[in-house]
């Protein structure tokens, strides 16, 4: 196809993306200056990596959390929410808490999946240090094992409130 031709495919065709659904109420105690768009620091504390998984599918093209305004950064300096993964084990312990203590506050932790909320799976497990609560002040949490990526979603949804 030519160029013009893919243009004029582009400008006839229109949008093709499903109507956003309405907005969610925010989470309690969410910030207001994190309304409308976050930077988010994942950090892998010591999951299975089918937390995993499932955060790579919410941010993929199908779920697409950065329609949300929602968006994935490499260091905590640049985040405004740390969404964590799996138990915290000890090796991660100080790791987790040096993450959060580097991301600028107003800031956010979302504990992604029951091994972050309670340890689930691996609870008294060698190795396990605990919940994510048990290191750092949790703000969010999210059910599942692992969650599935319109749960994910969601909870980022209740953040940015789009
Ligand atoms: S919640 Fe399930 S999927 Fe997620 S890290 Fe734990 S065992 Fe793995």
């Amino acid at each position: 196809m030519s160029l013009i031709g893919l243009v004029r495919l582009i400008r006839t065709t229109g949008r093709v993306a499903e109507p956003a659904p309405p907005r969610p109420d925010p989470a309690p105690g969410r910030p207001a200056a994190l309304a409308g768009s976050v930077q988010v620091r994942h950090v892998d504390a010591g999951s299975c990596n089918g937390c995993e998984v499932e955060v790579a599918a919410a941010f993929g093209p199908v779920y697409d959390a950065e329609r949300y305004g929602a968006r994935l950064v490499a260091s905590p300096r640049h985040a405004d929410v740390v969404l964590v993964t799996g138990v915290v084990t000890h090796n991660m312990a100080e790791p987790l808490r040096r993450t959060v203590d580097a991301t600028p506050r107003p800031r956010m932790v979302v504990a992604v999946g029951d091994c972050a909320r309670d340890c689930g799976a691996f609870a008294g497990a060698h190795g396990v240090a605990g919940a994510v609560h048990d290191v750092v002040d949790v703000d969010l949490e999210v059910r599942g094992c692992p969650p599935e990526p319109d749960a994910i979603v969601a909870a980022l949804r209740q953040v940015t409130g789009r």
